[in-house]
């Protein structure tokens, strides 16, 4: 025989640990996705409360428990992850984002009794349902922030696009319901935001780049001004809040108690800002308490949609390179 155990040794496969390790750019995806729901999640429990009654009742809200005025099971997320659920399944059945895919999808979503629904995505639906223009008419009241609880499924397609048609496919989303200036402008600042998070890009780089701009162009969004307590659904509202959050803090736990604890819309920015939060920090920065405390079929979903549309993303990319 002339094995030897030097021969072996050599010639033996290296074993490696199995562990499902996904590139830097997917994990980021999923925390994104993950991230948005525990926001959603979390801050359920105290939307619509002022932060003196969550301080009163909870000292800190920080744990997802379910209840509030939704009376939702622990762990159970609303209409913000629900609709972006809806929106990602649309753009991958398509392979791209379209206004009419994204409707029928919204409008089957509503067919579905969610636990909640903002009015204007139920009033513009209905029209939807009568004109089959997916594009609502432009309105200066529809300022909402319903067009960009849902953006993320368009910010994880899109990536990697150029910013034109990344513009596009935000408006395509989210004229759907909210045809406004300024929810647009929002909308298109938190997908960059969300891409540029996603490529590594300092913090402080894209709250001068992309907050910076939003500023410099619509003035009434600056955040850096007083403390934004009890944020409305409005969207200048939700934008400030989230960016005090945001870039107060450096971890994604503190970003999502500091902003769920200002109460007012708190599902929502707890949404928008676990979705930064998520795309900045990865997943290795949320707090396993929250990951398990999630409703374990809503994060399944979130983790599989944020890898197939991050998956999409190359394959338009390759497309548009041909
Ligand atoms: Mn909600
Ligand atoms: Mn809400």
């Amino acid at each position: 025989m002339f094995w030897s155990g030097e021969l072996i040794a050599r010639s033996a496969p290296v074993r490696r640990r199995y562990t499902p390790e996904r590139l830097p750019l997917a994990e980021h995806a999923v925390a994104a996705y993950v991230g948005l729901a525990i926001g959603d999640a979390l801050g359920a429990t105290v939307e619509f409360m002022t932060p003196n009654e969550i301080r009163v009742q909870y000292k800190v809200h920080e744990d997802i428990t379910g209840g509030g005025w939704l009376r939702l099971k622990a762990g159970q997320v609303t209409d913000d992850t629900t609709m972006s659920l809806a929106l990602g399944e649309a753009i991958l059945k398509k392979g791209r984002v379209d206004a009419h895919a994204a409707a029928e999808a919204f409008d089957a979503w509503m067919r579905a009794k969610p636990v909640d629904i903002g009015n204007t995505v139920r009033r513009n639906l209905v029209t939807w349902r009568k004109s089959g223009n997916p594009e609502a008419e432009l309105s200066q009241h529809d300022a909402g922030n319903g067009a960009a609880m849902r953006l993320l499924p368009v910010a994880l397609a899109c990536y990697g696009q150029p910013p034109e048609s990344t513009i596009l496919a935000s408006r395509a989303q989210a004229h759907v319901t909210h045809h406004n200036t300024l929810s647009d402008a929002a909308c298109e600042t938190l997908i960059f935001m969300v891409q540029d998070f996603l490529a590594g890009r300092d913090a402080i780089e894209v709250e001068r780049e992309r907050a910076g701009q939003l500023v410099e162009k619509f003035p009434v969004f600056a955040w850096d001004r007083k403390r934004s307590e009890n944020p409305s659904g409005y969207i200048v509202d939700t934008i400030q809040a989230v960016f005090q959050s945001l870039f107060a803090t450096e971890c994604f736990e503190d970003c999502l108690i500091d902003v769920v604890n200002r109460g007012g819309d708190a599902d929502t920015t707890g949404a928008i800002a676990g979705m930064l939060a998520g795309a900045r920090y990865g997943l290795q920065s949320i707090p396993r308490r929250w990951l398990r405390g999630l409703d374990e079929l809503t994060r399944v979903r979130c983790e599989k949609q944020a890898e197939a549309l991050i998956a999409l993303s190359g394959a338009i990319q390759e497309s548009l390179n041909r």
